[in-house]
């Protein structure tokens, strides 16, 4: 089975109604950008407000000329800021674990439904934990890790008194997600198309100096696997598996 039979069935998104709050969780900075910069820049232009909550600062993200990993955490941060802003994004949160180290138990569970209690989001964005190869390459782990958090966090954790009632008793309020959005899928159900986000999506990602190297290099590979995935250089869409757990 190849790529395309699964993705065939993917429908087109309908913009929301409303103004949605909406919470990317994501391992690595510079996840954002790399899994949904059109969609994010596609929402923040549509009035939708657009936060962060990355779990580490990505100072294994290390190459010849970035060594230190102690200062890249700096680097990365400050690239970070400056990606997300050209997506029209700026409340960035870090919970500053481990790079690489990432553990799905049940603390961690614990301290990311406080987390998304604490920011009360009608939506929450992260990435598919059943993602273990994604096209060449093999998954980072943390990214499987955060994926896997957010989803038993969202659910049934969050919205429900019965799972960490010590944090209502410490003054929160359980959560009212509506959706779970899950980028890097293999089993999208939804496709956005970006095309007109395509621009800022790379000038996003060319802010991650650390990590892309060669910016004319990198720019000619994501022209190339656009080409590849549109058959095209004019249009670009982001996949998605969208889960509904309310309707507001
Ligand atoms: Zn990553």
């Amino acid at each position: 089975m190849n790529m395309e039979s699964k993705t065939y069935n993917a429908v087109k998104f309908d913009e929301w109604k409303t103004r949605k709050k909406i919470l990317v969780i994501l391992a690595h900075p510079d996840d954002p950008e790399f899994f949904l910069g059109g969609t994010i820049a596609q929402w923040t232009g549509a009035g939708h407000e657009v936060s962060y909550l990355l779990f580490t600062k990505g100072e294994r993200g290390i190459s010849e000329k970035y060594q230190n990993g102690e200062e890249l955490k700096l680097i990365r941060v400050a690239e970070q800021k400056n990606a997300a802003s050209v997506l029209g994004v700026t409340d960035i949160s870090y919970l500053d674990f481990p790079d690489g180290y990432i553990e799905v138990n049940l603390e961690n569970r614990r301290m990311l439904v406080g987390e998304i209690r604490k920011r009360q989001p009608d939506l929450v964005v992260s990435c598919d934990p059943q993602t273990l190869f994604h096209h060449y390459y093999v998954n980072h782990p943390d990214h499987r890790a955060v994926g896997m958090l957010s989803v038993d966090a969202v659910f049934p954790a969050a919205g429900s008194p019965a799972f960490f009632p010590e944090q209502l008793e410490e003054g929160l309020r359980v959560a009212a997600i509506q959706e779970l959005w899950l980028s890097l899928t293999v089993e999208p159900n939804i496709s956005l198309d970006v095309s007109p986000q395509w621009d800022l999506r790379i000038k996003a990602l060319k802010k991650h100096v650390s990590q892309i190297g060669d910016p004319i290099q990198f720019e000619q590979k994501w022209n190339e696997r656009r080409r590849e995935a549109m058959g095209s250089e004019d249009g670009y869409q982001e996949h998605f598996r969208r889960v509904i757990l309310r309707i507001p």
